[in-house]
This record gives structure tokens, C-alpha cells and sequence, in this order.
């Protein structure tokens, strides 16, 4: 065979290939979310990934109230509170009155334009603290959000070149750079949506049949964290106050928020939504999460006293025991564990140690 035609020849197979093959395989939806019902009246909203695993997407609740829905959070992406809208949908013909805010990190609330474009009458409701925060300087990140997910992704794709990843991050890696493109298209042209209506300490959305209380309990992930209690169906929602299976500490308020994992425990929920993760329906993983807090404030609290620098406390402090415990073997959890709990409350632990504030948005790293 001639080489014009050899390749005449390829050519043909070559295209009788592609006809023959299947379209590559889509990429499943990232911001993509289940619906389980909670309890009567109640339904949970949820991704099927661990809190480790991006895109991070907070819990939604979904209340059933006599004449309209109330509905807790928003999901943190643009598609993603598209997705949320019309699983409300595929869930009930009654609209959505109150939209409740747990606290102002994105992830609970970039959606809601979805909310205000199907429900143009819905009251977003957040803490005062939760509002201050949306419209000033906390917020700003949104603006570069797209752009730091690309970064991440980039790195992503960067590492994976390498040969330094365990199979876990590997494995982690991998599924990052494939939703890449999706799950950074969620997050271009963000805006934010303040609440409406504010409180500062409590607010009651009263109905027959679901009554509502909505509360802040006191300073814990951030300055304005609001719980929501069901008291007949037992539900009680606590934003990122609790995050399961690995926690989130940001810009935390270590002491305070043992007192407010108190409160939780004084509530007599069946139901335990947690910002993002699976429902408890008891208290050992507060107590888990309470025993965590104080160890780290107990290692660092003696070294702030003794004068060492924070740099040099982080050196001191052990973190294996509390990483086998809520992230196990997994290589990828027990380092997302330092990033997204461990750093952060060792920098708020030493802050508090130290009388020093602790500024939304600018600490937590
Ligand atoms: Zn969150």
C-alpha cells in the first residue's frame, strides 16, 4: 500500500472509529444534591462527598409549614442553588417564605439567587453579625473565588504530574481536575445576597405544625452562627457549629464555642443537621468535637503563656490522636484535617491565649 493511501486508509479507520465510539463520559453534576427526608415535614438536601471534598457545599433543610416552606441555606454555588430550587420543587407546590442564613460563608449561600428568582417574595434571614459580614469585607472573597478554584485545580493537575501523592491524594486529585471545569463555571459571576430581616439573639417563625426558632448561641465558626429548632419534629440545624466527619474551624472562637456545644447538647433534638455531613442523632460527635477543641486550646494555652511565637506553638502541638480519630488512615482527610480544623484552631487557641481579637475573614489560616 502506497503511503497516500496507507494513510488515506488510517484516515478512514480512524473516523469510522470515532463514529463507532461513545461520546466521552459527562462529567456528573458537582453541584449536584439528594433529597432525604428527616422526619415529617422536614427533608435534608445534601451532596454525596465528605467535608474534605470539594466543591464544598453546606447542608440544606428544607421546614414544611402550614401555608408556605422555610428553608435553611442556600447551597454555595450558582448551579448549585438551582439544583436546590428545584428539588424544593419535586418536593412541594408550596412556596418558600423564609430563607434562613447558619452564617455568611459561601457555602451556604451563594444559591439564593435561584431562591430570589423563583420565590421573588422570599425574606432571607440572618444574625445582625451574619449581615455586617455579607456586606463588607469578609465577603470580598467572592470576587476571586472562580479564579482561586481555578488555582486549586491548577494544582491540582500539577501535582498529579509528580510522583510524591499517596494513592489517596492521588485519588482526590484526580476527581478535582476532572469537575475542574464545572465546578469552577459555579462559581463565575457570584453575588451576595444579605438577609432582609436580622436578629441578634432569637426570632420565632410560629405555625401550627412546624414551628420555628431560630437563635444565635453565642460566638463558635464565626461571630453570628444561627441555629434553627424544630421542637415537634426534633430537628435542630447548627450550620458549620458542627461539620462532620472532619470539622471546620476558620475564624473560630475556641473557648466560646464549647459553651455553645453545650447549648447544643441541652436541646432535645432526635435530629442533628450539620452544616455539612451526616445527621446525628445523639451527642457523641459533639462530645467528639468538644473533646478536639480542648485538647488543642489545653496544648497551646501553657506554650502562648510561656511567650513563644505562634510559629513556634504549631511546632509543639500534636496533632496525630485527633487525626486518626475523625480522619483515620486517609492520607487526603488527615491533611484536609490540618488545613480546614487543626492550623486554624491552634491560630485561634493562641489569639484567644493571647486576648488577641479574631477578625472574619482575615483569620483562620
Ligand atoms: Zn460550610
Amino acid at each position: 500500500m502506497r503511503p497516500r493511501l496507507l494513510l488515506l486508509a488510517l484516515a478512514c479507520l480512524a473516523s469510522a472509529l470515532a463514529a463507532a465510539a461513545p461520546p466521552p463520559a459527562a462529567v456528573a453534576d458537582p453541584y449536584a444534591r439528594q433529597t432525604l427526608k428527616i422526619t415529617d415535614h422536614a427533608w435534608l438536601l445534601y451532596n454525596n462527598l465528605r467535608s474534605t471534598q470539594p466543591p464544598f457545599e453546606g447542608n440544606v433543610i428544607v421546614f414544611e409549614q402550614r401555608a408556605a416552606l422555610v428553608v435553611v441555606d442556600a447551597g454555595g454555588s450558582i448551579p448549585s442553588g438551582r439544583n436546590v430550587v428545584a428539588a424544593i420543587r419535586a418536593l412541594s407546590d408550596k412556596p418558600v417564605r423564609f430563607l434562613v442564613y447558619t452564617h455568611y460563608h459561601g457555602d451556604h449561600n451563594l444559591g439564593a439567587g435561584a431562591f430570589l428568582q423563583a420565590w421573588p417574595d422570599v425574606v432571607i434571614v440572618s444574625s445582625a453579625a451574619t449581615r455586617s459580614n455579607m456586606t463588607g469585607a469578609p465577603m470580598a472573597y467572592i470576587n476571586t473565588y472562580a479564579h482561586d478554584y481555578q488555582g486549586m485545580v491548577d494544582y491540582g493537575a500539577g501535582a498529579l504530574k509528580g510522583t510524591k501523592l499517596s494513592a489517596d491524594e492521588r485519588r482526590e486529585w484526580q476527581r478535582v481536575v476532572e469537575i475542574g471545569p464545572q465546578m469552577v463555571a459555579g462559581y463565575v459571576g457570584l453575588e451576595a445576597y444579605p438577609a432582609a430581616l436580622v436578629f441578634t439573639d432569637s426570632i420565632e417563625l410560629p405555625d401550627e405544625q412546624t414551628p420555628l426558632q431560630l437563635a444565635f448561641l453565642g460566638k463558635a465558626n464565626t461571630d453570628g452562627d444561627v441555629i434553627i429548632w424544630a421542637p415537634r419534629q426534633r430537628v435542630l440545624a447548627t450550620g458549620d457549629i458542627v461539620v462532620h466527619p472532619i470539622p471546620y474551624a476558620s475564624a473560630s472562637y475556641p473557648g466560646s464555642w464549647l459553651t455553645v456545644i453545650d447549648r447544643l447538647k441541652s436541646y432535645d433534638f432526635a435530629f442533628l443537621v450539620p452544616g455539612h455531613g451526616a445527621i446525628q442523632t445523639d451527642r457523641r460527635y459533639l462530645e467528639r468535637l468538644q473533646a478536639a477543641i480542648t485538647d488543642i486550646r489545653a496544648q497551646v494555652a501553657p506554650l502562648a503563656a510561656k511567650g513563644m511565637e505562634l510559629a513556634e506553638v504549631r511546632k509543639e502541638v500534636r496533632f496525630a490522636k485527633l487525626q486518626d480519630e475523625f480522619a483515620g488512615a486517609d492520607s487526603w482527610d488527615r491533611s484536609q484535617m490540618r488545613g480546614f480544623f487543626l492550623d486554624a484552631l491552634v491560630s485561634n487557641a493562641y489569639k484567644e491565649a493571647k486576648g488577641e481579637p479574631i477578625v472574619q475573614g482575615h483569620d483562620g489560616g
